[in-house]
Protein backbone atom coordinates (compact mmCIF):
# COMPACT_ATOMS: atom_id res chain seq x y z
CA UNK A 1 0.00 0.00 0.00
CA UNK A 2 0.91 3.35 -0.57
CA UNK A 3 0.65 5.45 2.66
CA UNK A 4 0.77 8.74 3.48
CA UNK A 5 1.04 10.02 7.24
CA UNK A 6 0.43 13.54 8.96
CA UNK A 7 1.80 14.20 12.37
CA UNK A 8 3.01 16.89 14.32
CA UNK A 9 5.52 15.28 16.69
CA UNK A 10 7.69 12.23 15.09
CA UNK A 11 10.74 10.11 17.33
CA UNK A 12 13.69 10.86 16.42
CA UNK A 13 12.98 14.48 15.14
CA UNK A 14 10.54 15.68 18.07
CA UNK A 15 8.80 14.36 20.62
CA UNK A 16 6.10 15.70 23.74
CA UNK A 17 5.02 12.45 24.64
CA UNK A 18 3.78 9.09 23.43
CA UNK A 19 2.53 10.40 19.53
CA UNK A 20 6.08 10.61 18.37
CA UNK A 21 7.04 7.52 19.63
CA UNK A 22 3.99 5.77 17.85
CA UNK A 23 4.27 7.42 15.04
CA UNK A 24 7.71 6.61 14.49
CA UNK A 25 7.21 3.09 15.09
CA UNK A 26 4.48 2.86 12.92
CA UNK A 27 6.45 4.42 10.03
CA UNK A 28 9.35 1.97 10.44
CA UNK A 29 7.24 -1.13 10.60
CA UNK A 30 4.87 -0.40 8.02
CA UNK A 31 8.21 0.02 5.56
CA UNK A 32 9.62 -2.89 6.66
CA UNK A 33 6.18 -4.97 5.99
CA UNK A 34 7.18 -3.86 2.10
CA UNK A 35 4.74 -1.19 2.17
CA UNK A 36 5.27 2.76 0.55
CA UNK A 37 5.20 5.85 3.29
CA UNK A 38 6.11 8.87 3.38
CA UNK A 39 5.05 11.28 6.49
CA UNK A 40 4.49 15.02 6.64
CA UNK A 41 5.54 17.15 10.00
CA UNK A 42 6.89 20.29 10.57
CA UNK A 43 10.37 21.10 10.35
CA UNK A 44 11.15 22.65 13.95
CA UNK A 45 14.26 24.38 15.78
CA UNK A 46 17.08 22.44 15.79
CA UNK A 47 15.94 19.01 13.64
CA UNK A 48 17.84 20.57 10.46
CA UNK A 49 21.32 21.28 12.84
CA UNK A 50 21.02 17.31 14.15
CA UNK A 51 19.59 15.90 10.53
CA UNK A 52 22.07 17.60 8.05
CA UNK A 53 21.92 14.56 5.59
CA UNK A 54 18.25 15.92 4.50
CA UNK A 55 17.68 17.73 1.41
CA UNK A 56 15.70 20.74 0.26
CA UNK A 57 13.28 19.77 -2.58
CA UNK A 58 12.55 22.15 -5.51
CA UNK A 59 9.06 22.27 -4.22
CA UNK A 60 7.83 25.72 -2.67
CA UNK A 61 4.27 25.76 -2.13
CA UNK A 62 1.85 28.50 -1.65
CA UNK A 63 -1.21 27.73 0.40
CA UNK A 64 -4.69 29.74 1.49
CA UNK A 65 -4.49 31.03 5.07
CA UNK A 66 -7.81 33.09 5.32
CA UNK A 67 -7.09 35.98 3.47
CA UNK A 68 -3.68 35.40 2.61
CA UNK A 69 -1.52 33.18 1.03
CA UNK A 70 1.44 31.64 2.94
CA UNK A 71 4.17 29.90 1.48
CA UNK A 72 6.79 26.95 2.81
CA UNK A 73 9.69 24.64 1.83
CA UNK A 74 10.24 21.29 2.19
CA UNK A 75 12.78 18.86 3.08
CA UNK A 76 13.01 15.66 2.98
CA UNK A 77 15.19 12.77 4.22
CA UNK A 78 15.02 9.17 3.25
CA UNK A 79 13.91 6.51 6.18
CA UNK A 80 14.49 3.75 3.25
CA UNK A 81 14.75 2.83 -0.69
CA UNK A 82 10.57 3.85 -0.77
CA UNK A 83 9.98 5.57 2.60
CA UNK A 84 10.93 9.75 3.46
CA UNK A 85 9.97 12.20 5.83
CA UNK A 86 8.78 15.39 4.58
CA UNK A 87 9.52 18.66 6.86
CA UNK A 88 7.24 21.20 6.24
CA UNK A 89 9.81 24.80 6.72
CA UNK A 90 8.13 27.59 7.91
CA UNK A 91 10.07 29.53 10.06
CA UNK A 92 7.39 31.91 11.15
CA UNK A 93 5.34 29.06 12.70
CA UNK A 94 7.55 26.35 13.87
CA UNK A 95 11.34 27.29 14.57
CA UNK A 96 10.56 27.62 17.97
CA UNK A 97 11.85 25.73 21.17
CA UNK A 98 8.69 24.29 22.24
CA UNK A 99 6.63 22.25 19.70
CA UNK A 100 3.10 23.38 21.21
CA UNK A 101 3.83 25.88 24.15
CA UNK A 102 6.11 28.42 26.21
CA UNK A 103 5.99 28.55 29.74
CA UNK A 104 3.38 25.77 29.57
CA UNK A 105 1.00 28.35 27.69
CA UNK A 106 -0.46 27.60 24.34
CA UNK A 107 1.33 29.85 21.51
CA UNK A 108 -1.63 31.96 20.57
CA UNK A 109 -1.20 31.29 16.55
CA UNK A 110 -1.72 27.53 17.62
CA UNK A 111 -5.21 27.62 14.94
CA UNK A 112 -2.64 29.69 12.29
CA UNK A 113 0.11 27.17 12.52
CA UNK A 114 -1.94 23.66 12.17
CA UNK A 115 -4.46 24.50 10.12
CA UNK A 116 -1.81 25.12 7.67
CA UNK A 117 0.07 22.14 8.46
CA UNK A 118 -3.03 19.90 7.48
CA UNK A 119 -3.14 21.97 4.66
CA UNK A 120 0.59 21.32 3.31
CA UNK A 121 -0.17 17.48 4.29
CA UNK A 122 -3.26 17.45 1.99
CA UNK A 123 -0.89 19.79 -0.74
CA UNK A 124 1.74 16.67 -0.46
CA UNK A 125 -0.99 13.82 -0.70
CA UNK A 126 -2.52 15.61 -3.76
CA UNK A 127 0.62 16.50 -5.82
CA UNK A 128 3.30 13.46 -4.48
CA UNK A 129 4.23 11.92 -7.27
CA UNK A 130 3.91 8.22 -6.00
CA UNK A 131 -0.05 9.14 -5.02
CA UNK A 132 -0.82 8.10 -1.69
CA UNK A 133 -4.13 5.77 -1.61
CA UNK A 134 -4.21 6.31 2.27
CA UNK A 135 -3.97 9.53 4.19
CA UNK A 136 -3.32 8.41 8.24
CA UNK A 137 -2.83 11.61 10.21
CA UNK A 138 -2.96 11.78 14.08
CA UNK A 139 -4.54 13.75 16.50
CA UNK A 140 -6.14 17.51 16.18
CA UNK A 141 -3.25 19.10 14.55
CA UNK A 142 -3.65 17.26 11.21
CA UNK A 143 -7.51 16.43 11.93
CA UNK A 144 -8.56 18.76 8.99
CA UNK A 145 -6.95 16.86 6.43
CA UNK A 146 -9.50 14.37 6.06
CA UNK A 147 -12.54 17.51 5.60
CA UNK A 148 -10.14 19.29 3.14
CA UNK A 149 -9.55 16.32 0.75
CA UNK A 150 -13.32 15.63 0.55
CA UNK A 151 -13.98 19.20 0.02
CA UNK A 152 -11.19 19.59 -2.48
CA UNK A 153 -12.28 15.99 -4.01
CA UNK A 154 -15.91 17.90 -4.28
CA UNK A 155 -15.11 20.97 -5.30
CA UNK A 156 -12.30 20.47 -8.02
CA UNK A 157 -12.06 16.83 -8.73
CA UNK A 158 -9.56 14.88 -7.76
CA UNK A 159 -9.31 11.10 -9.26
CA UNK A 160 -6.65 9.84 -7.24
CA UNK A 161 -8.84 11.03 -3.87
CA UNK A 162 -7.06 8.94 -0.55
CA UNK A 163 -8.94 7.58 1.92
CA UNK A 164 -8.65 8.37 5.46
CA UNK A 165 -7.92 7.28 8.71
CA UNK A 166 -7.97 9.70 11.54
CA UNK A 167 -6.03 8.19 15.16
CA UNK A 168 -7.01 9.57 18.29
CA UNK A 169 -4.08 9.49 20.84
CA UNK A 170 -6.00 11.59 23.31
CA UNK A 171 -9.22 12.67 23.05
CA UNK A 172 -9.05 15.53 25.82
CA UNK A 173 -7.02 17.83 23.37
CA UNK A 174 -9.12 18.60 20.34
CA UNK A 175 -7.78 22.12 19.09
CA UNK A 176 -10.48 23.91 19.62
CA UNK A 177 -10.35 28.24 19.05
CA UNK A 178 -12.70 30.82 18.92
CA UNK A 179 -15.50 30.89 15.83
CA UNK A 180 -13.25 33.50 13.73
CA UNK A 181 -10.22 31.50 13.29
CA UNK A 182 -12.84 29.29 10.91
CA UNK A 183 -11.80 31.49 8.16
CA UNK A 184 -8.33 29.70 8.29
CA UNK A 185 -9.57 26.94 6.96
CA UNK A 186 -10.83 28.29 4.06
CA UNK A 187 -14.15 26.21 3.70
CA UNK A 188 -17.55 27.18 2.77
CA UNK A 189 -18.92 28.24 5.97
CA UNK A 190 -21.75 25.57 5.67
CA UNK A 191 -19.02 22.96 7.17
CA UNK A 192 -19.37 25.06 10.26
CA UNK A 193 -22.24 23.56 11.95
CA UNK A 194 -23.23 21.03 14.63
CA UNK A 195 -22.58 18.17 12.46
CA UNK A 196 -19.42 19.49 11.07
CA UNK A 197 -16.34 21.75 12.76
CA UNK A 198 -18.44 23.76 15.50
CA UNK A 199 -18.45 22.77 19.06
CA UNK A 200 -20.03 25.00 21.48
CA UNK A 201 -19.95 28.13 18.61
CA UNK A 202 -16.51 26.86 18.57
CA UNK A 203 -13.91 25.65 15.90
CA UNK A 204 -13.01 22.32 17.24
CA UNK A 205 -10.29 20.55 15.08
CA UNK A 206 -10.48 16.92 16.69
CA UNK A 207 -14.43 16.71 16.01
CA UNK A 208 -13.51 17.62 12.04
CA UNK A 209 -11.59 14.83 11.50
CA UNK A 210 -14.05 12.09 13.45
CA UNK A 211 -17.15 13.32 11.65
CA UNK A 212 -15.34 12.79 8.01
CA UNK A 213 -12.35 10.57 8.23
CA UNK A 214 -13.48 7.31 6.42
CA UNK A 215 -11.99 5.42 10.22
CA UNK A 216 -11.03 6.40 13.25
CA UNK A 217 -8.55 4.60 15.33
CA UNK A 218 -7.93 5.23 18.81
CA UNK A 219 -4.70 3.63 20.52
CA UNK A 220 -6.16 0.85 22.83
CA UNK A 221 -9.68 -1.26 22.89
CA UNK A 222 -10.62 -0.39 26.22
CA UNK A 223 -10.09 3.81 25.12
CA UNK A 224 -11.93 2.91 22.32
CA UNK A 225 -15.07 1.82 24.42
CA UNK A 226 -14.38 4.56 27.14
CA UNK A 227 -14.91 7.43 24.71
CA UNK A 228 -18.26 6.38 23.46
CA UNK A 229 -19.40 6.98 27.05
CA UNK A 230 -20.40 10.19 28.82
CA UNK A 231 -17.69 9.79 31.47
CA UNK A 232 -14.84 9.52 28.74
CA UNK A 233 -15.98 11.44 25.71
CA UNK A 234 -14.93 14.69 26.26
CA UNK A 235 -18.30 16.02 25.06
CA UNK A 236 -17.90 14.25 21.49
CA UNK A 237 -19.43 10.75 22.97
CA UNK A 238 -22.32 11.03 20.76
CA UNK A 239 -20.46 11.76 17.65
CA UNK A 240 -18.34 9.11 18.23
CA UNK A 241 -20.60 6.31 19.16
CA UNK A 242 -22.26 7.82 15.38
CA UNK A 243 -18.93 6.32 13.95
CA UNK A 244 -18.48 3.11 15.96
CA UNK A 245 -18.85 0.83 12.57
CA UNK A 246 -15.70 3.03 12.19
CA UNK A 247 -13.91 3.29 15.05
CA UNK A 248 -10.97 0.69 16.32
CA UNK A 249 -9.08 0.35 18.95
CA UNK A 250 -5.63 -0.57 18.51
CA UNK A 251 -3.26 -1.15 21.35
CA UNK A 252 -0.03 0.81 20.25
CA UNK A 253 3.38 -1.43 20.18
CA UNK A 254 6.61 -0.81 21.47
CA UNK A 255 9.93 -0.19 19.50
CA UNK A 256 12.02 -3.03 21.12
CA UNK A 257 14.97 -1.05 19.19
CA UNK A 258 14.70 1.46 20.91
CA UNK A 259 13.65 0.15 24.51
CA UNK A 260 15.86 -3.09 24.99
CA UNK A 261 17.53 -3.77 28.04
CA UNK A 262 20.71 -5.71 26.22
CA UNK A 263 21.81 -3.24 23.43
CA UNK A 264 20.94 0.10 25.08
CA UNK A 265 23.72 2.72 25.50
CA UNK A 266 22.03 4.52 27.80
CA UNK A 267 22.08 2.04 30.46
CA UNK A 268 25.35 1.52 32.25
CA UNK A 269 24.68 -2.43 32.95
CA UNK A 270 22.56 -4.73 29.91
CA UNK A 271 20.50 -7.23 31.45
CA UNK A 272 17.97 -9.90 30.23
CA UNK A 273 15.03 -12.59 31.68
CA UNK A 274 18.41 -15.12 31.43
CA UNK A 275 20.60 -12.86 33.05
CA UNK A 276 18.58 -10.54 35.50
CA UNK A 277 21.89 -9.31 37.66
CA UNK A 278 22.53 -6.46 35.64
CA UNK A 279 19.34 -5.05 36.92
CA UNK A 280 20.38 -4.94 40.38
CA UNK A 281 23.42 -2.92 38.98
CA UNK A 282 21.34 -0.47 37.06
CA UNK A 283 19.47 0.34 40.45
CA UNK A 284 22.52 1.09 42.40
CA UNK A 285 24.09 3.01 39.60
CA UNK A 286 20.54 5.36 39.47
CA UNK A 287 20.53 5.58 42.90
CA UNK A 288 24.49 7.24 42.81
CA UNK A 289 23.27 9.09 39.67
CA UNK A 290 20.61 10.51 41.34
CA UNK A 291 22.40 11.01 44.76
CA UNK A 292 20.23 9.19 46.72
CA UNK A 293 21.46 6.95 49.32
CA UNK A 294 22.99 3.51 47.35
CA UNK A 295 21.26 0.47 48.77
CA UNK A 296 19.85 -2.30 47.10
CA UNK A 297 17.53 -3.38 49.48
CA UNK A 298 15.76 -0.17 49.49
CA UNK A 299 12.14 -0.57 47.01
CA UNK A 300 13.23 2.44 44.36
CA UNK A 301 9.66 3.29 42.76
CA UNK A 302 9.46 5.78 39.62
CA UNK A 303 7.45 7.83 37.26
CA UNK A 304 8.45 9.74 34.51
CA UNK A 305 5.52 11.76 33.08
CA UNK A 306 3.64 14.91 32.18
CA UNK A 307 2.62 16.53 35.37
CA UNK A 308 -0.91 17.22 34.17
CA UNK A 309 -4.12 16.12 35.49
CA UNK A 310 -4.74 12.94 33.74
CA UNK A 311 -1.61 11.29 34.96
CA UNK A 312 -3.04 11.55 38.42
CA UNK A 313 -0.02 12.73 39.62
CA UNK A 314 -2.24 14.77 42.31
CA UNK A 315 -3.37 10.96 44.13
CA UNK A 316 0.41 10.31 43.39
CA UNK A 317 1.53 13.20 45.45
CA UNK A 318 -1.33 11.63 48.52
CA UNK A 319 0.22 8.23 48.28
CA UNK A 320 3.69 9.65 48.16
CA UNK A 321 3.03 11.23 52.05
CA UNK A 322 1.72 8.16 53.66
CA UNK A 323 4.12 5.88 51.89
CA UNK A 324 6.93 7.88 52.72
CA UNK A 325 7.09 7.33 55.73
CA UNK A 326 7.87 3.77 54.66
CA UNK A 327 11.71 2.54 54.18
CA UNK A 328 11.57 3.54 50.42
CA UNK A 329 12.82 5.50 47.56
CA UNK A 330 10.89 8.05 45.05
CA UNK A 331 12.27 9.33 41.49
CA UNK A 332 10.52 11.45 38.91
CA UNK A 333 11.31 13.04 36.13
CA UNK A 334 8.54 14.81 34.53
CA UNK A 335 7.74 18.60 33.31
CA UNK A 336 3.90 20.28 33.20
CA UNK A 337 2.05 22.36 35.01
CA UNK A 338 4.26 25.19 37.83
CA UNK A 339 1.69 24.05 40.56
CA UNK A 340 2.45 19.83 40.04
CA UNK A 341 6.67 21.01 39.24
CA UNK A 342 6.69 22.98 42.64
CA UNK A 343 4.55 20.64 44.86
CA UNK A 344 7.15 17.51 43.63
CA UNK A 345 10.26 19.76 44.08
CA UNK A 346 8.91 20.07 47.93
CA UNK A 347 8.17 16.88 48.17
CA UNK A 348 11.63 16.23 47.50
CA UNK A 349 13.17 19.03 49.76
CA UNK A 350 11.08 17.48 52.70
CA UNK A 351 12.43 13.94 52.33
CA UNK A 352 16.06 14.57 50.94
CA UNK A 353 17.45 11.24 51.30
CA UNK A 354 14.33 8.99 49.92
CA UNK A 355 12.72 11.34 47.41
CA UNK A 356 14.64 12.77 43.91
CA UNK A 357 12.68 14.87 41.27
CA UNK A 358 14.15 16.06 38.01
CA UNK A 359 12.41 18.81 36.52
CA UNK A 360 12.65 18.55 32.81
CA UNK A 361 12.81 16.01 29.41
CA UNK A 362 15.78 13.62 29.54
CA UNK A 363 15.26 10.35 27.31
CA UNK A 364 18.57 8.86 28.44
CA UNK A 365 17.45 9.20 32.05
CA UNK A 366 13.79 8.12 31.14
CA UNK A 367 15.85 5.06 30.20
CA UNK A 368 17.94 4.44 33.69
CA UNK A 369 14.69 5.36 35.82
CA UNK A 370 12.37 2.75 33.42
CA UNK A 371 16.07 0.07 34.38
CA UNK A 372 16.87 1.18 37.85
CA UNK A 373 13.47 1.28 39.20
CA UNK A 374 11.60 -1.74 40.86
CA UNK A 375 8.38 -0.45 40.59
CA UNK A 376 6.95 2.44 38.17
CA UNK A 377 3.66 4.02 38.92
CA UNK A 378 1.36 5.38 36.54
CA UNK A 379 -2.07 6.03 38.38
CA UNK A 380 -3.42 7.66 35.64
CA UNK A 381 -6.75 9.09 35.27
CA UNK A 382 -7.89 8.13 31.92
CA UNK A 383 -5.26 6.62 29.89
CA UNK A 384 -5.54 6.40 26.07
CA UNK A 385 -2.74 3.72 25.89
CA UNK A 386 0.43 4.53 27.77
CA UNK A 387 3.98 3.31 26.73
CA UNK A 388 5.56 4.01 30.14
CA UNK A 389 3.91 0.50 31.80
CA UNK A 390 5.19 -1.08 28.34
CA UNK A 391 8.55 -0.38 28.94
CA UNK A 392 8.35 -0.92 32.20
CA UNK A 393 7.57 -4.54 31.78
CA UNK A 394 10.10 -4.85 29.26
CA UNK A 395 12.52 -3.36 31.99
CA UNK A 396 11.28 -5.68 34.32
CA UNK A 397 9.98 -2.83 36.95
CA UNK A 398 6.26 -4.06 37.93
CA UNK A 399 4.24 -1.30 36.79
CA UNK A 400 1.41 0.03 39.54
CA UNK A 401 -1.06 1.37 37.54
CA UNK A 402 -5.07 2.38 37.80
CA UNK A 403 -6.90 0.25 35.79
CA UNK A 404 -8.49 2.56 32.64
CA UNK A 405 -7.40 2.55 28.93
CA UNK A 406 -4.47 1.12 27.62
CA UNK A 407 -2.84 0.32 30.98
CA UNK A 408 -5.75 -2.25 31.84
CA UNK A 409 -5.37 -3.83 28.39
CA UNK A 410 -1.53 -3.87 28.83
CA UNK A 411 -1.17 -4.87 32.55
CA UNK A 412 -2.16 -8.02 34.32
CA UNK A 413 -3.02 -8.28 38.33
CA UNK A 414 -2.64 -11.25 40.16
CA UNK A 415 -6.42 -11.06 40.84
CA UNK A 416 -7.07 -11.56 36.80
CA UNK A 417 -4.96 -14.40 36.14
CA UNK A 418 -1.96 -15.78 38.55
CA UNK A 419 0.15 -17.47 36.72
CA UNK A 420 0.02 -14.30 34.35
CA UNK A 421 0.54 -11.73 36.58
CA UNK A 422 3.03 -8.77 35.74
CA UNK A 423 1.88 -6.05 37.71
CA UNK A 424 -0.45 -4.39 40.38
CA UNK A 425 -3.84 -2.54 39.28
CA UNK A 426 -6.16 -0.56 41.69
CA UNK A 427 -9.41 0.69 40.44
CA UNK A 428 -10.55 4.04 42.54
CA UNK A 429 -9.06 7.16 42.11
CA UNK A 430 -8.13 7.55 45.35
CA UNK A 431 -4.54 8.36 46.91
CA UNK A 432 -5.77 5.78 49.42
CA UNK A 433 -6.47 2.98 46.41
CA UNK A 434 -2.48 3.79 45.15
CA UNK A 435 -1.37 3.66 48.32
CA UNK A 436 -2.64 0.18 49.13
CA UNK A 437 -0.99 -0.84 45.56
CA UNK A 438 2.90 0.19 47.22
CA UNK A 439 1.67 -1.24 50.24
CA UNK A 440 1.06 -4.72 47.73
CA UNK A 441 4.31 -3.94 45.89
CA UNK A 442 6.29 -3.56 49.46
CA UNK A 443 4.75 -7.06 49.96
CA UNK A 444 5.96 -8.42 46.47
CA UNK A 445 9.26 -6.81 47.37
CA UNK A 446 9.78 -9.18 50.63
CA UNK A 447 9.07 -12.06 48.56
CA UNK A 448 11.95 -12.39 45.87
CA UNK A 449 10.65 -15.82 44.35
CA UNK A 450 7.49 -14.03 43.40
CA UNK A 451 9.20 -10.98 42.32
CA UNK A 452 11.56 -13.10 40.13
CA UNK A 453 8.15 -14.67 38.57
CA UNK A 454 6.40 -11.27 38.20
CA UNK A 455 9.88 -9.43 35.86
CA UNK A 456 9.67 -12.84 34.42
CA UNK A 457 6.48 -12.97 32.63
CA UNK A 458 6.72 -8.70 32.58
CA UNK A 459 9.64 -9.10 30.79
CA UNK A 460 8.81 -11.48 28.52
CA UNK A 461 5.42 -9.83 27.62
CA UNK A 462 5.39 -8.81 24.07
CA UNK A 463 4.23 -5.79 22.04
CA UNK A 464 5.80 -5.90 18.94
CA UNK A 465 5.02 -3.61 16.47
CA UNK A 466 4.50 -6.33 13.98
CA UNK A 467 0.99 -7.61 14.99
CA UNK A 468 0.48 -3.92 15.26
CA UNK A 469 0.81 -2.83 11.81
CA UNK A 470 -0.82 -5.85 10.45
CA UNK A 471 -4.05 -4.27 12.08
CA UNK A 472 -3.42 -0.65 10.74
CA UNK A 473 -3.31 -2.26 7.72
CA UNK A 474 -6.97 -3.93 8.07
CA UNK A 475 -8.06 -0.50 8.98
CA UNK A 476 -6.82 0.97 5.87
CA UNK A 477 -8.39 -1.56 3.83
CA UNK A 478 -11.99 -0.97 5.34
CA UNK A 479 -11.08 2.92 4.38
CA UNK A 480 -10.17 1.87 1.08
CA UNK A 481 -13.72 -0.01 0.53
CA UNK A 482 -15.82 3.62 1.62
P1 LIG B 1 1.66 10.76 26.98
O1 LIG B 1 1.83 10.64 25.51
O2 LIG B 1 0.24 10.92 27.42
O3 LIG B 1 2.55 11.80 27.59
P2 LIG B 1 2.71 8.04 27.10
O4 LIG B 1 2.95 7.12 28.24
O5 LIG B 1 1.88 7.51 25.99
O6 LIG B 1 2.10 9.38 27.67
O7 LIG B 1 4.11 8.46 26.47
C1 LIG B 1 5.00 9.27 27.12
C2 LIG B 1 6.33 9.21 26.40
O8 LIG B 1 7.05 10.40 26.70
C3 LIG B 1 7.20 8.06 26.87
O9 LIG B 1 8.10 7.70 25.85
C4 LIG B 1 7.96 8.71 28.03
O10 LIG B 1 9.13 8.03 28.37
C5 LIG B 1 8.20 10.08 27.48
N1 LIG B 1 8.37 11.12 28.50
C6 LIG B 1 7.42 11.77 29.20
N2 LIG B 1 7.96 12.71 30.01
C7 LIG B 1 9.31 12.63 29.82
C8 LIG B 1 10.44 13.33 30.36
N3 LIG B 1 10.29 14.29 31.26
N4 LIG B 1 11.67 13.00 29.92
C9 LIG B 1 11.83 12.01 28.99
N5 LIG B 1 10.81 11.31 28.44
C10 LIG B 1 9.57 11.61 28.84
Amino acid sequence: MKILLGSSEIHPYSKTGGLADMVGALVKTLDRAGHQVGVVTPLYWGIRERFPQMKKLDWQMDLPLGPNYVSADVWVLDLSKKSKVYFIDHPGFYQRAGLYQKNSIDFPDNAERFIFFSKAIVHLARYLPWQPEIVHVHDWQAALVPILIQHQALREGWETQPRTCLTIHNLAYQGVFPPAQFALTNLPLDYFNLHGLEFHAKLNCLKAGIAYADTVTTVSPRYAREITTPEYGCGLDALLRKRQSSLFGILNGVDYEEWNTTKNSYLPHPFSVRNPAGKQKDKLALQAELGLPVDSNIPLFGSITRLADQKGVDIQLGALEEMLSSQIQFTLLGSGSPEYEKAYRELAKRHPTKVRVRIGFDQGLSHRIEAGSDFYLMPSRFEPCGLNQMYSLRYGTIPIVRVTGGLDDTVVDISEDTEKANGIKFTEYTARALAKGMRKALVLYKEPKLLQHYRKNAMSADFSWERVVEQYVKVYGVALKH
